[in-house]
């Protein structure tokens, strides 16, 4: 299907932040987005580009008060080229379709969306940082647009996808972060949303994070709902732990979302010839490893900081430190080797990169 583009008009286009040190996160919007309509009856239609620009929507619509809502989240980043490279955007799309169909959004066409995506990046090319550990962050999003206040399905919809220049995650270098083990508040509850990639998941876990800024902590480790004893995942990543020759993370229960990165990660180490097991991992054992010496590394695993080393556990009001606090070995392995793939400064014995500019 040809994707109409209406170019924002000379003049009017913004470029890309000069200084790609100050990028930050999703506040310099490129100059364009993508679009795709849904009503019952007309199915998914109109796709199109068009400048990037507030939408007008009714006090009604429906994401508003109930929520219903998905996105996803990956990168594109600037090869050594100048190529614009995208990792696994399939395989994004396939969980934004999960996602979608957990909160009763219709369907929509993986192949259309993968089209105007790939032609938006064309579009905005320019919009590509080039400095090391800088990217462009994708986000689809689907919201309920119909207006009403009965609680259903919404039969009209938004799909679209916005661009946005982010900035190295680790200007100062591998920084570890700490985390506090979360004992009050769950994110996600077996039969509840905790796999979509759906707006209640973070409403739900604000008061928890703020509650661990205010004590000196960057996230919050979650357990599971029920016995609060199993270990989840943290903020945005999926976690991991180094224990002395096995590499763990909880298994895909449902509670638990199924991070793009922490597949390419276990993919990696089990390539590397480590043992990878996706069971389940208690605190318990996860503090008993700890004061054993078996706990040689924690990390987080997501798109945003791709694999993230944790310093310092605080449980029940003592803190664990990991390695000292310092990053340990493998993460800095598998930190370069998933970022100079996907960079397309190392080798993708996958096929996980994708050149769409
Ligand atoms: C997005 C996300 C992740 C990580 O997924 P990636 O595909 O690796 O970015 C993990 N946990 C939660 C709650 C997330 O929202």
């Amino acid at each position: 299907m040809d994707i109409p583009v209406q170019l924002v008009k000379p003049g009017m286009a913004r470029s890309k932040p000069a200084d790609e040190s100050k990028l930050g996160f999703g506040i310099y919007p490129s100059n364009h987005m993508f679009l795709l309509d849904y009503q019952t009856g007309l199915g998914w239609h109109s796709p199109r580009i068009v400048p990037f620009g507030p939408f007008l929507m009714n006090p009604a619509a429906m994401v508003l008060h109930y929520g219903q809502e998905v996105f996803d989240g990956h990168k594109a980043y600037r090869g050594p080229k100048g190529e614009v490279v995208l990792f696994r955007p399939k395989d994004n799309l396939k969980r934004l379709s999960r996602s979608a169909e957990r909160l009763c959004i219709p369907p929509f066409p993986e192949d259309l969306v993968y089209q105007g995506m790939i032609k938006l990046i064309q579009v905005d090319r320019d919009w590509t940082p080039s400095s090391p550990g800088t990217s462009l962050y994708v986000r689809p999003t689907i919201i309920a647009t119909e207006p009403h206040l009965g609680v259903r399905p919404a039969e009209e919809l938004l799909l679209y996808i916005i661009l946005c220049p982010v900035g190295a995650y680790y200007p100062e270098g591998f920084a570890p972060v700490s985390i506090l083990v979360e004992e009050s508040y769950v994110r996600a509850a077996p039969g509840g949303v905790g796999e979509a990639k759906t707006s209640a998941n973070y409403a739900a876990s604000l008061k928890a994070q703020v509650e661990a800024h205010d004590k000196g902590y960057t996230q919050v480790l979650w357990l599971d709902a029920v016995e609060r004893r199993f270990v989840e995942e943290v903020g945005t990543m999926n976690i991991v732990f180094k224990f002395k020759d096995e590499l763990v993370t909880p298994p895909l229960g449902g509670t638990i979302l199924p991070g793009i990165t922490r597949d390419s990660v276990l993919t990696m180490a089990r390539d590397m010839g480590i043992k990878v097991s996706e069971r389940p991992v208690t605190i318990g054992e996860v503090v008993d490893k700890a004061k054993s010496g078996e706990l040689e590394e924690v990390f987080g695993v997501g798109t945003a900081a791709v694999i993230s080393p944790v310093g310092r556990l605080g449980y029940r009001g003592q803190d664990l430190t990991i390695r000292g606090g310092e990053a340990g070995p493998l993460a800095q392995e598998l930190f370069q080797k998933l970022t100079d793939l996907q960079s397309g400064r190392g080798p993708d014995p996958y096929g996980w990169r994708e050149v769409v500019a």
